[in-house]
């Protein structure tokens, strides 16, 4: 099967990727860059600007310059906007799919997918003026009526992962720009194209210059926003330590932070499970996008005798994935995102061994023909895995799956629990007192009902618990227009005009 259509893929792309800042490209001036590649040839692809302080601080002065106008803007007129850039998404959504799959290296009907996830999230900005909306009681006391509203926060900013660079920052931006922020966006620096893509079609949708900005770069730009006086919050998601790390540095700093982290999620096979369908979503969710997700299952937790019917399934169908240059249609599973990421993977691979785990399928030194510098490994299997291993307790993000045999239920729930992060996990079962009881009891932030990636949608908000997410409130839906906006609460009396003199006791309802 061949590869997209796509004439005019090139003509967006830039051999050097720099910043966009008040509504214009800034090109790299001159100071420190790096390689971008494309993991599928491992060839150099293009280069990325890293920001100099400098260069973030003008991002946030134009961001600033421009907030009051769009605070101002009424609610209505900025979901225009968005419903422009909705329809430019739309038009451009393969373009902006293989921009994905030429830096990041999954399949390009995975990137389609994810831009698709994106589009969501737009699709929910577009009625945020419903959700602006305050309460208001009419006499709290006599003569006085209460309400609340709900303002923008002034600049804020968001950090993103190399795993979705179009989705991630749609679950920030189309949120915090529809409540009235301006918008300062630092992608990962290992896919940059996508965000100034996405930055060219916001301007096209007539969003002002100055509302939304990027910044390429790394932990220079990342320390620059964290410590700016005029950057009011932080969305954060990448790995966990880094998470920490900007959740407790934003917060020393006053701002308001949510920073989500890593993840290893669980699928929970109960013996009742239909062996077919639980097979079909264990591959699909342990080798999709090389498991390079966050919400990737990474541990089948086999209850009773079903591992011995689903193991074996499960080793045929990793050995026969089509694994592929992302860019031809049949693909399934496309090249890690670096040679660093498949080193540290198969490094991982290695140590599942030696600490005695059974290695059934070895996804190690995977070669494609024709791409044989491109950053790919197989699909790797580990059954007989133990809660003490490396391999379970550690975030391994590449297209491993380890198993864990439990005798019970009960024994399934006290696992997945113990974990430190709770991010995503699932439960195959034809039981229904079964499923409620677990979607009760499991201590994880989303959970799949015999649904192996249970990624919230657009209106429900999206996060994990434990140490997949620090901070109060969740990614997108109801809890980031919470995240992007501060309540104030007015009372308003009219006095009548014979004056009844000053009270001195705590007003109380009359
Ligand atoms: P990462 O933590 O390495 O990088 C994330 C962002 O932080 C990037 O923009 C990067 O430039 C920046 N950064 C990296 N090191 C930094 C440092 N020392 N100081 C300041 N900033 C720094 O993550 P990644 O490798 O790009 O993405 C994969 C990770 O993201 C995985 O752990 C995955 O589970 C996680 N993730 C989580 C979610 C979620 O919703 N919980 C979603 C997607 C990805």
């Amino acid at each position: 099967m061949g590869a997209p259509d796509l004439p005019n893929l090139q003509q967006h792309l830039r051999a050097t990727v720099g910043h966009w800042i008040g509504g214009r490209h800034v090109p790299p001036a001159g100071g420190r860059a790096q390689a971008v590649y494309n993991p599928a040839t491992g060839a150099v692809a293009r280069e990325v600007a890293l920001a100099s302080a400098d260069e973030v601080n003008a991002a946030v002065a134009a961001a600033q310059a421009a907030f009051p106008a769009w605070a101002d803007t009424p609610p209505i007129r900025r979901a225009r906007v968005l419903f422009k850039f909705l329809e430019l998404l739309n038009q451009h959504r393969d373009t902006l799919a293989a921009m994905i799959t030429s830096e990041h290296g999954k399949v390009f009907t995975d990137a389609q997918g994810e831009v698709t996830r994106g589009i969501d999230i737009v699709e929910f900005a577009c009625g945020i003026p419903q959700l602006l909306k305050g309460d208001y009681t009419e006499q709290v006391s006599t003569g006085i009526d209460n309400w609340t509203m709900r303002q923008p926060l002034g600049v804020v900013a968001g950090i993103t992962p190399f795993n979705f660079p179009c989705m991630v920052p749609c679950w920030m931006f189309p949120v915090a720009i529809a409540c009235g922020n301006s918008f300062v966006l630092k992608p990962s620096e290992r896919d940059p194209s996508p965000s100034l893509f996405m930055a060219e079609l916001l301007k096209q949708a007539g969003l002002p210059d100055g509302v939304f900005n990027v910044v390429q770069g790394d932990k220079l730009a990342v320390d620059t926003l964290l410590s700016h006086p005029d950057v009011k919050a932080l969305s954060f998601v990448g790995s966990t330590p880094i998470a920490q790390y900007i959740y407790e540095t934003g917060a020393h700093h006053g701002k308001r932070v949510q920073a989500l982290g890593g993840a290893k999620n669980h699928m929970v096979v109960m013996p009742d499970a239909d062996i077919e369908q639980t097979v079909d979503a264990l591959i699909g969710a342990a080798y999709g996008s090389a498991g390079e997700r966050c919400m990737a299952i990474s541990a089948a937790v086999l209850v009773g005798d079903v591992a011995d019917k689903v193991v074996g399934k499960l080793a045929e169908r990793a050995r026969a994935l089509k694994i592929k240059n992302g860019m031809e249609l049949d693909a399934e599973m496309g090249p890690i995102v670096t040679r660093q990421a498949l080193e540290r993977i198969e490094g991982y691979i290695a140590h599942g061994e030696s600490e005695g785990a059974k290695l059934v399928v070895d996804g190690r030194g995977y070669q494609v023909p024709g791409h044989e510098k491109g950053f790919f490994t197989g699909g790797t299997l580990f059954d007989h895995v133990t809660p003490q291993m490396k391999i379970y307790k550690e975030e391994i993000f590449g297209p491993v799956l380890v198993c864990v045999r439990v005798p019970d239920f009960a024994s399934a729930v006290e696992l997945v629990n113990a974990h430190e992060f709770g991010n995503g996990v699932a439960c195959f079962t034809r039981d229904g007192n079964v499923a409620r009881e677990f979607a009760r009891r499991i201590q994880v932030g989303m959970v799949g009902i015999n649904v192996p990636i249970p990624v919230p949608m657009a209106w429900h908000g999206f996060g994990g618990w434990k140490k997949s997410l620090f901070g109060d409130m969740h990614a997108y839906g109801e809890e980031g227009v919470r995240f992007y906006t501060k309540q104030k609460s007015v009372m308003q009396r009219w006095p009548e005009s014979t004056p009844k003199g000053a009270e001195f006791v705590m007003p109380t309802a009359k």
